[in-house]
């Protein structure tokens, strides 16, 4: 895994790289940003060069022994295999510390609880912590460095966190914590404030799209329209199944063709279909771009560069009616009506009221 081969960021990987030629990797990082944009990835990247025979180099070698045994145990298979296996011993809260090669530790949130319930958040617990940070304080065994890197650190808890401060206090000289997490406002400022923060932004609608046809060999057509879903995130982007999403949207795009003549009877109906929906929240996202699209093709931008492009034909003639004069507000509606439904509000009343805003006049 090499650093330049990370997806955007160019100059929080030229910092890094830069670090690691110099030999000077700071005791402490947070790298902060949305999710799916790749922190996780560039945090191990950065790990596998500090340890890498070769070091200090800017880059890891990628054939030493050192970042073969680093590479064959982040095989995604491999780690999915470990995540079970610490599934099965949900009392022992260091089995989601992975040790990926002597000096190179992951540690990673548990997902379900330990009676094995889903988990809205994962949770990194205090003995995975007080692991970590013995660990932390040791010499490496083999490479020149040790690292740990700490993916969701937010999932930490008040305990966890108490923690973790002593190691950030008094760093030994050859181990580095890298802490990773979309949501940097859940650790308390005294962490931040110990770490060096590099701030990633979401990637570029084209970078996205560049990736999807260059390294993943899908269609270009279809690579922008997954790019522009997925709002900068490379692992939206990835993940999305465009089948899916494509008998959504046409079912969405008939509701906006047909919503203009529906009777009040026609519309609690709909909501109800609207509300039996598999992923509401994914529901919304997809109604608010094609929102988006009419609002845009009625201030005159070309078809070509919409969201949704390749439906650009039955979207123009909705954008010249009623429903284009509006779009605009109404995807901010959406919007509300997304946050709403994370919240306590009734679901089906909820699209009751998207349905009857959608067809006034
Ligand atoms: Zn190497």
């Amino acid at each position: 895994m090499r650093l330049a081969g990370v997806v955007g960021h160019e100059r929080i990987r030229t910092i890094l790289s830069r670090a690691l030629e110099r030999d000077r990797l700071p005791p402490a990082l947070l790298l902060s940003g949305p999710d799916g944009v790749g922190k996780k990835t560039l945090a191990l990247a950065a790990a596998q060069a500090a340890l890498c025979e070769a070091a200090p180099a800017p880059e890891p070698c990628g054939e030493c022994p050192t970042c073969r045994r680093v590479a064959a145990a982040l095989d995604p298979a491999h780690l999915q295999e470990q995540r079970e296996e610490a599934d099965r011993h949900p009392g022992d809260d260091e089995w989601r510390n992975f040790r990926l090669h002597p000096d190179l530790v992951l540690v990673e949130g548990w997902r379900l609880t330990r009676t094995g319930r889903p988990r809205p958040e994962p949770e990194i617990r205090v003995g995975q912590v007080r692991n970590l940070v013995a660990e932390v304080a040791g010499a490496p065994f083999e490479a020149r460095r040790r690292v740990f890197v700490v993916d969701d650190a937010h999932g930490m808890n008040e305990s966890s966190q108490n923690a973790l401060l002593k190691s950030l206090e008094e760093p030994p000289p050859r181990s580095h914590l890298i802490l990773v997490t979309a949501r940097p406002q859940g650790l308390r400022q005294t962490i931040r404030s110990r770490c060096q923060v590099l701030r990633f932004g979401p990637l570029g609608r084209s970078a996205v799209a560049a990736f999807l046809t260059e390294q993943q060999g899908v269609a270009e057509e279809e690579a922008r329209l997954r790019a522009g879903l997925a709002a900068g995130s490379l692992g939206a982007a990835l993940a999305f199944e465009s089948e899916g999403y494509k008998t959504l949207r046409e079912g969405l795009l008939s509701l906006l063709e047909g919503v203009g003549d529906l009777d009040a009877l026609a519309r609690m109906e709909q909501a109800e279909v609207l509300e039996q929906a598999e992923d509401p929240a994914f529901l919304l996202t997809t109604l608010r771009s094609l929102l988006r699209d009419l609002a845009a093709l009625r201030a005159g931008a070309s078809p070509g560069g919409l969201l949704n492009a390749d439906v650009a034909e039955r979207l123009q003639p909705l954008a010249a009616g009623s429903l284009g004069a509006r779009a605009g507000v109404l995807a901010e509606n959406v919007a509300g009506t997304r946050s709403a439904l994370r919240g306590f509000a009734n679901k089906l009343l909820t699209f009751d009221l998207l349905v009857d805003d959608l067809s006034s006049k």
